[in-house]
Parts: C-alpha cells; sequence; structure tokens
C-alpha cells in the first residue's frame, strides 16, 4: 500500500461492509453448484452499463467519446487462469466504486442471507438452489464473481472522465483501490480463476454458458472466433483462436423483432432479464402500433408481486422504466 504526497490517494486499502463479507462466503459455499450464473451477472451488469451511458448520453452526446458501439468483450487467457468481461458502459468513479461494490445498500439482504443458508442445508439433498435465482433480484450480482475467483480485478474509467481506479480482492475482508490510466472506457473485470475452475478457460465451453443465460441480452457479447487448424503432419488438428472477434449472441432487440419469429422461452428469458424475477411472466402482450405515431409495446405482467414491493426504499419500478425509456428510443 504507498500513498503519495499529493491531495489525491493513490492506492487505499478499505473494509468491506460486514454484510458483504458474511454474503461472500455464504454465495462462495452455498452457489457453487451454480458457478455458471457468474457470467450471467456480469454480463447483465455490463448490459445495465451500457443502458446508463445510452440515457445519460441523450443529454451530454459527448460521453460517447467518439464510440457509440457499444458491446460486451469476453476472453480468456490459459497460462494465467483468467477470464476476462469488458464492457465500454459508463463505468464508475472512484466513488461509485466504494458505493456499488463495497457496501451493500438495498433492502432484503438479510432476507436473501437467510434463503441462502437455507439452501446450505439442502445443497447436500441435491435441491434446486432458489438463491442462485433470486440473486439478480436482490442486487448482489458481482459479487458472484468470487464463487469462481479467487481474486477479481476490476478497472473502470466513467465516461467522459480522465480518471481511472483498480479495484482488487480476494473475496475475504478487503479490497484495494488505485489509480491507474484507461485508455477505453468503461468497465474490465478480471476473474482470476479458483483451483478447479479451469473449465471457464475453454472457448466451446464459455460461448455455450454465454448462449444458454444471455443470449436476450441486446448488446453484442463479442469473443475471438475460432478455427480449425490440420496438425502439422497433416493429422491430430485442433481449434485455435483467430484474431477476428463474432458476436456470440443473437443481439438482436427482442421487441423490434417480428412476433412470429419469438418463441414463448425467448419472451420469459427477456422478462426475466429486465424483471431481475426468476419466475415466467404471467401473461405478456406484444405489439407495433404504425400510423402518424409509430411505437412498439411489449408489456409482462409478473405471476408474483415481487417480494419488496411495500418496501419504500424499492427501486426496482423506477430501474424499469428508465429501461422502457432505452427500449424506444432503439427500436425505432
Ligand atoms: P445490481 O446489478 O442488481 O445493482 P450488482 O451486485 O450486480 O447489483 O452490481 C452492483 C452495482 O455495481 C451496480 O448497480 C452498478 O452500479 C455497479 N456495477 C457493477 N458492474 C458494473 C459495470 N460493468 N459497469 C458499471 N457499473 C457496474
Ligand atoms: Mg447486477
Amino acid at each position: 500500500m504507498s500513498k503519495i504526497k499529493s491531495e489525491k490517494i493513490a492506492s487505499e486499502k478499505l473494509e468491506f461492509q460486514a454484510e458483504v463479507k458474511q454474503l461472500m462466503q455464504l454465495m462462495i459455499h452455498s452457489l457453487y453448484s451454480n458457478k455458471e450464473i457468474v457470467l450471467r451477472e456480469l454480463i447483465s451488469n455490463a448490459s445495465d452499463a451500457a443502458d446508463k451511458l445510452r440515457f445519460e448520453a441523450l443529454a451530454n452526446s459527448a460521453l460517447y467519446e467518439n464510440d457509440s458501439d457499444l458491446k460486451i468483450t469476453i476472453g480468456f487467457d490459459k497460462a494465467k487462469r483468467t477470464v476476462t468481461i469488458s464492457d465500454n458502459g459508463i463505468g464508475m468513479s472512484r466513488d461509485e466504486v466504494i458505493a456499488n461494490i463495497g457496501t451493500i445498500a438495498k433492502s432484503g439482504t438479510k432476507e436473501f442471507m437467510q434463503k441462502m443458508a437455507a439452501d446450505e442445508a439442502l445443497a447436500s439433498s441435491g435441491a434446486e438452489s432458489q438463491a442462485a435465482n433470486l440473486i439478480g433480484q436482490f442486487g448482489v450480482g458481482f459479487y458472484s464473481a468470487f464463487i469462481i475467483a479467487d481474486k477479481v480485478t476490476l478497472t473502470t474509467r466513467r465516461a467522459g472522465s480522465t480518471e481511472a481506479v483498480k479495484w482488487q480482492s480476494a473475496g475475504e475482508g478487503d479490497y484495494t483501490i488505485d489509480a491507474v490510466k484507461k485508455e477505453s472506457r468503461g468497465t474490465e473485470i478480471t476473474l482470476h480463476l479458483r483451483k478447479d475452475e479451469d473449465e471457464f478457460l475453454n472457448d466451446w465451453q464459455l460461448k455455450s454458458i454465454i448462449r444458454k443465460y444471455s443470449d436476450h441480452i441486446t448488446l453484442p457479447i463479442m469473443m475471438q472466433k475460432s478455427e480449425w487448424k490440420d496438425g502439422a503432419d497433416g493429422k491430430g488438428g485442433e481449434m485455435v483462436l483467430t484474431d477476428e472477434f463474432e458476436a456470440v449472441n443473437k443481439a438482436s432487440a427482442l421487441w423490434a423483432r417480428s412476433k412470429n419469429d419469438i418463441t414463448a422461452d425467448e419472451y420469459n428469458e427477456f422478462y426475466k432479464h429486465v424483471s431481475h424475477d426468476y419466475q415466467a411472466p404471467l401473461a405478456y402482450t406484444h405489439s407495433r402500433v404504425e400510423g402518424k405515431q409509430e411505437y412498439i409495446s411489449l408489456l409482462y405482467i409478473p405471476s408474483k408481486a415481487p417480494f419488496d414491493l411495500y418496501d419504500r426504499e424499492r427501486r426496482h419500478g423506477i430501474k424499469l422504466y428508465v429501461k422502457r425509456v432505452f427500449i424506444m428510443e432503439d427500436a425505432e
């Protein structure tokens, strides 16, 4: 830990809030059999970050910094045993990093932890984890990274700012924050994998997890293209990564597609993504109105009221409403 003699603190070691520590430990132990959700959660955050940038940029287009081609990029390094998820979304300032990933300001965390503890007890009986489905709803997805990583490095630069920060933690008691340089806007998260998690260092495996959980994400999720290469002696070839990138998901806005081409599963998955609900909706209606004004509407009715419907501090309603605004923006 070093402090330079300027007004700004260059490097700082900070303690996690007690709840965060507890939560991470519980997650690591009780969600172990659902480790694929780590990618789903980090991709969902990257997608949210892109939405936030689009929204802020409506009032200040300079935030795009001449790069409005929003996307998520995923890569891995076999030698270093890391998986990296990066986005060119809104990014975070130093204060935002501390507030967003060091503390839990949201309600319902206690309830969530109780559910997870109950899950841990159930795990040996092979019952399906409820907590894995609830992560998104409780707003604690980021911490799931520690299920497969024993060290997480996050570097981020907020759109429009010149200052970037590096956050690093082993998921135990504390984390460090350093001032760094970062050319590109947005957030890059590197997962230093735990000992037995080599399955994530596999191109095919990563792509299939992304298609399974994140196909409905409207941003392109880019990965290096792989290609068959024959062995030198004409036999024993292998798949190798090329320098070219390709979108792994469909990356098309669901609401803008034709109704006839969308399956019930796709409607349901999209609902789960925007609502953070883990159950399918009770009903939905999708319509395109054309005339003097044109618009597309996609309305879902949840099958159950959210657990925090009557909580004054609840934020989800607003979040969803804002998302709808982007959806309309994009759809034209
Ligand atoms: P939630 O996404 O439900 O808010 P998370 O634990 O997944 O909960 O993330 C916590 C917060 O950290 C987010 O609300 C967001 O403010 C911030 N965050 C996480 N990942 C990113 C990212 N890639 N870009 C910008 N902010 C992020
Ligand atoms: Mg999240």
